[in-house]
């Protein structure tokens, strides 16, 4: 193969996308799928990307590539949100297409054009290219992500600088790399990576989807670990168009407990917990008119804002029919009152002895918060485990079919 068969399958409309399940572990349903190129040769070959892109890679080919595939997407897009409008899809794009700032107000522009919501569209970069790049692309992509196109950093944990990366783009999901979702069972270490990796996003605040599900096993343990997005053929190969339609028509539910975040909610707690007790304990030892007492660094005081706060009210509320969940919330709203007055007190002037009934207080709510996690968790994690034979007999897996146009 050279670049002018390349040209040719262009010319030809030889190109199309497949799309690839993104499932919810929160609601086990479909949220969305990534388009991934297949060239569909005349004699009934379908060529995959790998066999063609790194080749386009090397010239500006790819950006051909990009540019004639761009428009056939959002058509498939405006399909796609027909059948369920909070569908988000999201294409590869390589670095050579963020050389020049056109790529990123064309993708804008005709975004605009086919009225297509931002919020439908996600752009994955790999972290070679962004390493790669300067400045200059980074402010090229810039203008997607203050229009409302989200960017995904792909292949996460393959590369060195990933975190120094994540810092200074702005990407809003990172997709574990499915190298490291492949191995994350042969060893502890490798679990922790990943869980570490999706501990890190939920810190700060950006999604994640671990690419490259290909078993139960995998599945059952990224929910442990607070996961929230899967991709992978234990969901289901990329699909051509037609069939990924039906696939979300099917509505199935992937079923499955996010336990895993119950997890992140009490280690969300015990922080907020540290960062108040320390924040006022610093202001504690300063003169009792000192300036700072009045504008504490401290985290949100309202039981509503708190990370734990924000969860009950939000993906937390799939665990609302269990006692637990609903015994949660008085000792989390106390905790709060009495944070609240902590801090009031600091903005009077108190010592660290006056502070400690206070804190002695806010341990003991505390230590409620923490016992109707812990029994929630331990509820949840036994009823996973319990449903795990069922889930080995579950049969509708349309992972098991090979990927045919
Ligand atoms: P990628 O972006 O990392 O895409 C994920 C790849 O993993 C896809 O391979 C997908 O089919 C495969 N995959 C998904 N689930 C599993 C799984 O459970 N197990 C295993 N072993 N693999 C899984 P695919 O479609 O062959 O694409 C390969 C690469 O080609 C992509 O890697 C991406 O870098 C590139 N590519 C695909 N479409 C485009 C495109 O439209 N533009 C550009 N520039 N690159 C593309
Ligand atoms: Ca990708
Ligand atoms: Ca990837």
């Amino acid at each position: 193969m050279n670049e002018a068969d390349i040209v040719a399958a262009i010319n030809k409309n030889e190109l199309v996308f497949y799309y690839q399940p993104k499932v919810s572990l929160i609601t086990g349903k479909v949220i969305g799928a990534e388009a991934l190129l297949r060239w569909h040769r005349p004699d009934g070959v379908v060529v995959m990307p790998d066999e063609f892109i790194p080749l386009a890679e090397r010239s500006t080919l790819v950006c051909d590539i990009t540019r004639h595939m761009f428009p056939k997407l959002l058509k498939d897009l405006l399909v796609l949100l027909d059948i369920d409008g909070s569908l988000t899809v999201s294409f590869n794009a390589s670095a050579r297409d963020f050389h020049n700032a056109f790529f990123a107000r064309t993708v804008i522009e005709q975004m605009a054009d086919a009225q297509l919501p931002v919020g439908s569209l996600q752009v994955e970069l790999t972290e070679t290219v962004t390493l790669e790049s300067g400045d200059t692309i980074r402010s090229h992509i810039q203008p997607l992500h203050e229009a409302g196109i989200s960017l995904a950093m792909d292949d996460f944990g393959i590369g060195y600088s990933s975190l120094d990366t994540l810092s200074k783009w702005p990407f809003t999901t990172i997709k574990l790399d499915k190298g490291i979702v492949g191995r994350m069972l042969d060893s502890e270490k490798n679990a922790t990576i990943v869980e570490s990796s999706v501990r890190m996003a939920h810190e700060l605040g950006i999604n994640v989807v671990a690419e490259g599900v290909e078993n139960n096993a995998q599945y059952q343990r990224l929910l442990e670990s607070g996961c929230t997005k899967v991709q992978g053929f234990w969901i289901s190969r990329p699909l051509p168009l037609e069939r990924f339609m039906a696939f979300v028509k099917e509505d199935i539910r992937w079923s499955g407990m996010p336990i895993g975040l119950i997890h992140m909610a009490i280690i969300d707690h015990v922080q907020w917990r540290k960062q108040l007790v320390s924040e006022a304990a610093k202001l504690a030892v300063m003169p009792k008119d000192a300036p700072q007492r009045q504008f504490p660094a401290a985290p949100p005081l309202s039981c509503d804002e708190c990370r734990l706060g924000l969860w009950y009210r939000g993906q937390g509320q799939f665990f609302r029919s269990r006692r637990a969940f609903q015994e949660l919330e008085q000792p989390h709203c106390d905790f709060h009152e009495v944070g609240k007055r902590l801090m009031e007190m600091v903005a009077l002037g108190a010592n660290l002895d006056e502070l400690t009934p206070y804190l002695r207080e806010l341990s003991g709510h505390s230590m409620q918060v923490l016992n109707k996690l812990q029994e929630l968790e331990n509820e949840g994690l036994f009823d996973m485990h319990s449903a795990h034979e069922q889930w080995l007999a579950h049969e509708l897996h349309p992972s098991r079919q090979p990927e045919t146009a």
